[in-house]
């Protein structure tokens, strides 16, 4: 299972603050990666109690949002999660760009609707394109 990296919240914190700081670790994270977890779809997550981060990328058949709450044992009512990213090529010779990526199937009926952010990419509403 990749590993699922946490960050405490320490002091006044609001939510915005924190998923600005979840989507910076994630990319952070994700950026000194390497093999399979750089070319992975990467997310983060808020505790919105706590305002305790913890962000990790798809693997081992798990998508991350699901890595995320099995390792930190969230409630998934308590969570929010950032926008969900990946490297990719769109071969329109810009070569690799972070890329944001739909919510995926599995991610859509698990997860509580109040864990995605409002303007999430989601296929069914922003798919297809135009
Ligand atoms: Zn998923």
């Amino acid at each position: 299972m990749p590993t699922v990296h946490r960050q405490q919240a320490f002091g006044d914190w609001t939510l915005d603050e924190r998923l600005g700081d979840a989507a910076a670790l994630r990319d952070a994270v994700s950026g000194q990666s390497a093999g399979a977890a750089r070319v992975a779809t990467w997310t983060a997550a808020v505790h919105t109690q706590t305002g305790e981060i913890a962000t990790t990328c798809s693997g081992h058949g798990s998508c991350a949002e699901i890595t995320i709450l099995e390792v930190t044992n969230w409630d998934p009512d308590l969570a929010v999660f950032t926008p969900a990213m990946r490297l990719e090529n769109l071969k329109d010779c810009m070569g690799k760009i972070w890329q944001e990526k739909a919510i995926c199937d599995v991610c859509e009926v698990l997860l509580p609707d109040s864990s995605k952010l409002e303007g999430a990419y989601r296929k069914e509403r922003r798919w297809p394109p135009g």
